[in-house]
């Protein structure tokens, strides 16, 4: 039965909301960074080291089973999250990065000299840095989707660059910057006339925005698991079977192989072949409690339910002189990017800390899109299910607060 979005009910379901901060009630409002985790989440993990705890995929004995059938049954479950078609195109990294380096380094035999390679010019450093460094390793070029003062990618220079030279294209379905969703579709249409590979990084999309990827139609699509209520140091890599058939492993050791002599060695099936040695265990396990949990509110209700504390924080913030918001108005997802004038986004960062509101300041890993606005960085506000709108009245008091000091001065 699907549950009603209630903050009272829903913080319950969290220990950190339970307790003061510095004598203060917490408003967590970092959630691009990361989420915060159920007890649900916590309690399996504790579960999982205290009566599970033994490796997977080798074991005849019954511990091993259990853990094998519970870190299978999370693959399945993200599978279902997601709607891929088969659960050994999900497989597990350690994040978003280690997914998108993966594909880098496994897509290298697939890059020739002067090949191309685009991504847009307001992507996290983890969509920039692998693609620079293949580009460099293969004498390809980097291309890069220019954007406009809203953050939105500039879709005619795109299509009037992409050629049967471009291999592929990386982009994030949500910027982590400025929040703005990115047209992933429009991009797919065209990349698919020239046969180019298209990799998604949903970071900050899944946990916000319902995903079918079947119908999304990407040939990767990448995430971690702990902006989506689970743990760290755990990502998917969703990959389409056959480019995933056809592309080599990068990490080599156990887990992924079929036979080892010291003239040759050959692989695993999918999904083991990309998953050398000890995972996660007890993080991929409790997965299957974090999605339990989105799937519980219903992902949709969740986007309709952010949508609205988006939209009223934006109708609030933009009332106020003195604050310049960053990225499009309407067309945008969970995260708020802005600045004070005339403060360092880092001092409003402290600021708010002590009136016991967490937000993140800095270039969000996104030093280009900074440079492009010509600041050293944002305060950025992101959303999750938890948050409300007392919340936003709060943080406006605050910042008319801090203006009015600026004021002074
Ligand atoms: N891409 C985007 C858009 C992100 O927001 C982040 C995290 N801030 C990452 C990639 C990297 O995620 P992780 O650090 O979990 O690997």
């Amino acid at each position: 039965m699907l549950a009603k979005i209630d903050r009272k009910n829903i913080s319950k379901k969290f220990a950190i909301f339970n307790s003061l901060l510095k004598k203060k009630k917490l408003v967590y409002l970092d959630n691009a960074a990361t989420t915060q985790k159920p007890n649900k989440v916590i309690n399996s993990i504790k579960e999982y080291y205290s009566n599970i705890n033994s490796n997977v995929h080798r074991g005849a004995y019954y511990l091993s089973n259990k853990a094998t059938e519970k870190l299978e049954y999370s693959r399945v479950k993200i599978k279902n999250f997601i709607n891929a078609k088969y659960s050994h195109e999900i497989i597990f990294t350690s994040g978003a990065t280690e997914s998108i380096n993966l594909i880098a380094n496994s897509i290298s035999s697939l890059i020739k000299e002067k090949d191309e390679i685009i991504i847009p010019y307001s992507e996290h450093h983890s969509n920039i840095i692998p693609w620079q460094i293949l580009c460099k390793k293969k004498k390809a070029l980097l291309k890069i989707i220019p954007i406009d003062y809203n953050g939105n990618l500039k879709l005619d220079y795109f299509k009037s660059f992409i050629s049967n030279k471009t291999k592929l294209i990386s982009l994030s379905h949500v910027s982590n910057a400025l929040g703005v969703i990115n047209p992933i579709n429009d991009i797919i249409d065209e990349a698919k006339k020239y046969n180019t590979l298209v990799l998604i990084d949903g970071s900050q999309a899944i946990s916000h925005i319902p995903i079918n990827i079947q119908k999304i139609n990407p040939d990767f699509y990448v995430f971690s698991i702990h902006k989506m209520y689970g743990p760290t140091g755990i990502g998917v890599l969703y990959g389409k079977e056959d480019i995933l058939k056809l592309i080599p492993p990068y990490k080599y050791g156990g887990e992924m192989i079929d036979k080892v002599s010291f003239e040759e060695t050959t692989y695993s099936n999918l999904p083991f072949k990309f998953e050398a040695g000890t995972p996660n265990i007890g993080g991929i396990i409790s997965t299957i409690d974090a999605i339990a949990f989105i799937e519980k509110y219903n992902i949709k209700n969740i986007k309709t339910y952010e949508d609205k504390i988006i939209n009223y924080a934006i109708k609030l913030f933009t009332s106020i002189k003195g604050i310049k918001i960053y990225g499009e108005e309407k067309n945008r997802s969970s995260i708020i990017s802005f600045n004070i004038k005339k403060i360092h986004p880092f001092d409003v960062g402290k600021i708010l800390d002590n009136f016991g509101v967490a937000v993140r300041t800095g270039n969000h890993c996104a030093q280009p899109i900074m440079d492009f606005f010509s600041i050293p960085g944002t305060i950025r506000i992101s959303f999750a299910i938890y948050n409300t709108f007392e919340e936003i009245d709060y943080l406006y008091k605050i910042i008319i607060k801090i203006i009015k000091l600026i004021d002074r001065f």
